[in-house]
């Protein structure tokens, strides 16, 4: 069965086609600059890429050169054979804690959800409806990135704020990446605690340009750092994380701007590249570090803190912890903020790195970098969210099918 896991953001989509049940990847690729006369169209297929730039006025029409692609390529015969598209969408709310089929009443909430996301859901709307149309064939799934973190107990997601305002409004914690932390989450209990899920306990960190931790016991959630929004939690490459909610009030009387225009700058400006003035990717960060640039440094140290600040926090709610993992962009990769985030934490958990793993384990590199002799395992994992697309998808369809 071929499944198309799909990424609609608001000017790109992304792809990636699996053969399932084998998880075979035929290919993958993106569409960027949508809405623009030099949009790019990438596709990747056995060994061969190809990429056009060229206009895209829209995510149907990027639909539709993927499909052209798909054939012109030779990738598939007949589009019937794409029995699924599984869609990625940010903000599943209060109401779901698995993938479902993408049908009219999840439409309709995800629609209802739109100003808690106003930015990924009119966009995963699109590229349904885009999907839609030149497969009409095939069934629609949606996996949500908040359902692994539907499992929270109030304690953990709500914020002290009038109860009323809490339910109403659905203002609460709902997190983010959660498709990541469960895909890193399985995969660390299969490979470091032979499948049993009971009794452990595993802290995860998805450290990419957003940046996400969550505590999980037993293989569940039961906290994670980002809030209402991707806002909140830990620093990140342009976000600042939690701060003191006065900070917004303040800074809206010292710059005399409006809620929306500091918003603008806790999202956009903020993080490490408010911090280091330099970039928000933390490769250029971690250059300028080194290259002696004070506010780099800061920023980085920053960025360690308050990464470790968390790791403590969740250490605390999860009673002891047996694995930290190390995934996404920085995570999987950056050998340099991981020392800082580990200097902060070493002693209090009783860690032991393995020094030369931690630099040699980037790019796709899997394993411990902690020694034996270590209280606590450290594990670096790349991640993979359009895997678990297709595994949802596929296992939607299966159960579809036998109903
Ligand atoms: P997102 O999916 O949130 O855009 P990623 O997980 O792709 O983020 O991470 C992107 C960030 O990871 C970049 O901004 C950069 O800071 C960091 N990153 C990516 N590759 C590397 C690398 N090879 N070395 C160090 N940092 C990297």
């Amino acid at each position: 069965m071929l499944v198309m896991a799909v990424n609609a953001g608001s000017s790109s989509l992304k792809y990636k086609l699996y053969k399932m049940p084998e998880e075979e990847v035929l290919c993958g690729g993106l569409a960027e600059r949508i809405g623009h006369d030099d949009a790019i169209f990438k596709i990747k297929f056995g060994g061969n890429e190809d990429k056009q730039v060229l206009p895209i006025p829209d995510h149907k029409e990027a639909v539709r050169l993927l499909i052209e692609a798909l054939k012109g390529h030779g990738i598939i015969k007949n589009l019937e054979d794409i029995e699924v598209v599984s869609h990625r969408v940010v903000q599943g709310g209060p109401y779901y804690s698995h993938s479902v089929v993408f049908d009219d009443s999840a439409e309709e909430k995800i629609k209802e959800l739109i100003p808690l996301d106003p930015l990924h859901a009119p966009a995963h709307l699109i590229g349904y409806h885009a999907f839609k149309e030149y497969l009409p064939h095939a069934l629609a799934t949606a996996v949500f990135d908040t359902a692994y973190h539907q499992t929270m107990e109030k304690e953990d997601y709500l914020f002290p704020i009038p109860l009323e305002y809490a339910e109403k409004f659905k203002c609460r914690r709902f997190g983010a990446h959660g498709t990541s932390h469960q895909y890193l989450i399985e995969k660390a209990i299969r490979d470091y605690f032979g499948g049993k899920a009971e009794g452990t306990k595993i802290i995860c960190c998805h450290l990419g340009s957003g940046a996400s931790i969550t505590a999980a016991k037993n293989g569940k959630c039961v906290a994670t750092s980002m809030g209402l929004t991707p806002l909140g939690g830990i620093m990140m490459g342009t976000r600042c994380g939690d701060i003191d909610p006065s900070v917004c009030n303040y800074l809206a009387d010292c710059l005399k701007v409006d809620s929306d225009a500091v918003y603008d700058i806790l999202n956009k400006k903020s993080g490490l590249l408010g911090i280091s003035g330099v970039s928000n990717d933390s490769r250029d960060v971690e250059e300028a570090d080194w290259a002696g640039n004070e506010n780099a440094h800061l920023a980085s140290k920053l960025f360690a803190r308050r990464t470790a600040d968390f790791i403590g926090q969740y250490f605390v709610r999860l009673g002891g912890v047996d694995l930290i993992i190390f995934s996404a962009g920085i995570g999987e990769n950056s050998s340099y903020f991981r020392k800082l985030i580990l200097e902060d934490i070493l002693e209090a958990l009783g860690l032991d790195i393995d020094e030369k793993k931690n630099e040699t384990y980037i790019r796709g590199k899997e394993g411990l970098i902690s020694t034996p002799d270590s209280k606590v395992r450290v594990a670096v994992i790349p991640t993979d969210e359009e895997v678990m697309l297709a595994r949802d998808g596929y296992k939607i369809k299966i159960k579809e099918g036998k109903l």
